[in-house]
């Protein structure tokens, strides 16, 4: 008889300690953190139990009895503590609720461990023989009544949070899930009972025996309903480790699971997720919040530790929308190093190295499409053509470096001199191009005369030799848009029609385009 309860408890210890390290190692939700600590809880009192009936005298027994209450005092509480997370009753366990529910187990904890100085909780002990083997025999104190009435208190909690939960499932799969949990909580219970009224007789710890049982069940529900198999440790695997961050939604936007990655995510922008609710996790941040409200894809730019990182969030729905039951996967895409190097296609793609300013095309297309608001509201639209004046002689005087860096120069005058929203270009070899917004021709030949003295008065050092250059300008422009249809084809013409004119009124000149 005390040989097959010895390996009965062996084994129970056993699997629990491996229980509540398996676990623990998948603590992410804090209800499974939970469970390994009872789990924990649970196989030091069972190893207590071993070694008491083990025990060959009073002192040793005793002394096991004492390592019980490492454990003991905390299994109840911890047992409703895994119930209230699991449901989701309570979303985390805060400091005052942990205060709460734990100070009598603290308490019993400490006046056993001290009941030699008080006898609170054991008023005497002995050893007492039964069916051929030795147990402790003890007389029990005030606390000891605490205790277990709150321990008794503790479970029929339980007891009651998963009944229920079972209750207010539709979903037969959900439901039966309590069901287990509810069956698994009432075996301790039952055993706690026996204790009270038959411990005299046979001096059996009922709990002892009936724990591993209850363990049993309530880990067969979580590998079952959590875990499930293979399939599913797959897929969690690859959710957990997925670059994306995910976050579950449940019903009320509740956060039911997230990965690493949103983890990371959310620590970054300082937010910590538990299981509460989106608008309680996002609570000061009306504009992230709409965003992980939304069911459409939707952009967000953030700056994270000084640097500028953008993310794309998508949701996907789970699960059948039809049964009201709205669940959702919010994902969290970090798209900075596709963003980064889409705007770097596009800006080398626009951008003339050289001369810094516009291509050709980029300059053809935003001149298009400011030509064209122009047209729709009406407005005055001119643009300059310039062409350098005997270019070809800076070259073979200076070389083609000389050459280059008066290009240079052209764009950064060019930028400086004309207004951010006029659009620059450099559209030829050294031909530039630059449109005014909302200027008259009038004032389009003003502004060309004075960048025409500008690059006149210029000197322009490289290898230390002095270069001057002039530059020819033809204005073109049109007075009220709407009047006539052009595109910027037609316009660029005239433009080049009155180059043609400054160029051969002898150069350095502006000339205007006229119709
Ligand atoms: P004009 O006053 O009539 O404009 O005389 P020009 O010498 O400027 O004549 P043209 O416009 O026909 O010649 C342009 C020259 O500019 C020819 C080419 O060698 C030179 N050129 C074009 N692109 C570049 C460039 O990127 N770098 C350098 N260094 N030279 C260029
Ligand atoms: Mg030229
Ligand atoms: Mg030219």
């Amino acid at each position: 008889m005390k040989t097959l309860f010895s390996l009965y408890l062996v084994l129970a210890v056993i699997l629990s300690q491996y229980f509540s390290a398996y676990f623990f190692s998948k603590g992410r939700t804090s209800y499974r953190k939970a469970f390994s600590a009872l789990v924990f809880c649970i196989s030091i009192y069972l190893f207590g139990y071993l070694m008491i009936i083990n025990s060959s005298n009073l002192q040793e027994m005793i002394f096991w009895n004492q390592v019980q209450y490492f454990g003991l005092p905390f299994i109840s509480v911890l047992w409703l503590t895994v119930a209230l997370l699991y449901t989701r009753t309570i979303c985390s366990l805060k400091t005052s609720t942990a205060l709460l529910l734990f100070a009598i187990p603290v308490l019993t904890f400490l006046i056993r461990l001290t009941n030699s100085w008080h006898h609170f909780f054991y008023t005497k002990w002995g050893i007492k023989e039964y069916f051929g083997y030795y147990s402790l025999y003890m007389e029990r104190g005030l606390w000891y009544y605490v205790n277990i009435s709150y321990t008794i208190l503790c479970l029929f909690l339980t007891v009651i949070i998963y009944f229920i939960e079972y209750l207010r499932n539709k979903a037969r799969y959900i439901k039966s899930h309590f069901l287990i949990f509810l069956f698994a909580s009432l075996l301790p219970l039952i055993g706690i009972t026996l204790i009270l009224f038959t411990f005299d007789q046979f001096s059996i710890d009922y709990s002892a025996l009936i724990m591993p049982i209850s363990l049993l069940i309530i880990s067969y529900g979580i590998f079952k309903y959590d875990f499930l198999d293979i399939r599913t440790l797959a897929r969690e695997t690859i959710f957990e480790n997925n670059f994306a961050g995910m976050v579950v939604l449940g019903p009320g936007r509740r956060i039911i699971d997230y990965n690493k990655a949103a983890k990371n995510f959310f620590d970054a922008i300082n937010i910590s997720l538990n299981n509460y609710p989106l608008e309680q996790v996002i609570n000061n941040d009306p504009k992230l919040l709409d965003i992980f409200n939304s069911e459409e894809t939707r952009n967000l730019t953030l700056m994270i530790n000084g640097k500028k990182r953008f993310y794309e969030i998508d949701t996907v729905q789970l699960g059948d929308p039809e049964d009201g039951n709205i669940k959702m996967l919010k994902a969290i895409r970090d798209v900075t190093e596709e963003r980064k190097t889409q705007e770097k296609l596009k800006f080398l793609a626009a951008i003339d190295s050289l001369s810094g300013l516009n291509n050709r095309a980029e300059l053809m297309s935003l001149a298009q499409k400011y030509l064209s608001i122009a047209i729709k509201e009406n407005k005055d639209f001119s643009l300059l053509v310039m062409d350098l004046d005997n270019f070809k002689i800076v070259n073979d005087t200076f070389g083609h470096g000389a050459g280059d860096e008066v290009i240079r120069v052209m764009g950064r005058l060019i930028k400086t001199y004309f207004r951010k929203n006029d659009i620059a270009g450099r559209i030829g070899g050294e031909e530039f191009a630059v449109v005014l917004k909302d200027a008259s021709l009038e004032e389009a030949k003003k502004k060309a005369e004075l960048f025409r003295e500008v690059i006149a008065d210029r000197k322009i050092i490289y290898e230390e030799q002095e270069i001057s250059i002039t530059v020819s300008i033809g204005v073109a422009a049109i007075h009220n848009a709407a009047k006539n249809i052009y595109n910027i084809g037609d316009i660029l013409k005239m433009a080049d029609n009155a180059l043609y004119n400054a160029k051969a009124k002898g150069r350095n000149s502006v000339a205007t385009f006229k119709s």
